[in-house]
């Protein structure tokens, strides 16, 4: 599997496109964070004859440890990537001057697919979050549940502190025993 772009296929105007990836065909590995799910690319392709102006959206899951807790926490990445490519001949200077700008690339008149993949992984790769969960996925973990913008409230603290939770049940049982 890949995401091959079949530049032929492709009509006159704007296409839509979808590919489904699994995380070890685009060699995701980070050093922080698994990824659990499959990789999703939504692709369109606006052709002018051998013109593509290509836009890509990428969501896929990242698994980590929550930086506060340390309990894994899986957040949705999404990732954009626009090129622009060309399939023309050009001199070697086009061809330099098109890498160093790094939206544009130029294939070969012959050429006839063209492998998204790098791109897809380039995109997920720059956009991993530093540390999860972060503020745009509202910065909540289901563990500590603690939301990014506001710092503990003493009220949490005092509830995760065993003798608290004890003495809080202890209240609890002596209506009971009165009765
Ligand atoms: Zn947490």
């Amino acid at each position: 599997m890949s995401a091959l772009l079949v530049l032929d296929d492709l009509a006159e105007g704007p296409n839509a496109l979808a590919f489904e990836l699994r995380a070890e065909e685009l060699e995701l590995k980070d050093e922080f964070f698994a990824f659990p799910s499959g990789v999703e690319t939504r692709v369109e392709v606006r052709r002018a004859l051998d013109n593509f102006r290509i836009d890509g959206v990428v969501t896929c899951r990242i698994a980590g440890e929550c930086y506060r807790c340390l309990e894994e926490v899986q957040e949705e990445v999404t990732a954009r990537f626009r090129l622009l490519l060309q399939r023309r001949l050009a001199t070697p200077e086009e061809l330099a001057s098109a890498e160093k700008d790094g939206f544009i690339e130029i294939v070969d008149p012959g050429t006839r697919e063209v492998d998204l993949c790098a791109y897809i992984r380039e995109a997920v790769i720059l956009d991993l979050p530093m540390r999860i969960p972060t503020p745009e996925a509202d910065g909540r973990c289901p563990h500590c549940g603690v939301e990014e913008s506001a710092e503990p409230p003493a009220e949490q603290e005092r509830e995760a502190d065993p003798r608290w939770a004890a003495l809080a049940q202890i209240e609890f049982s002596q209506p009971k025993e009165g009765s």
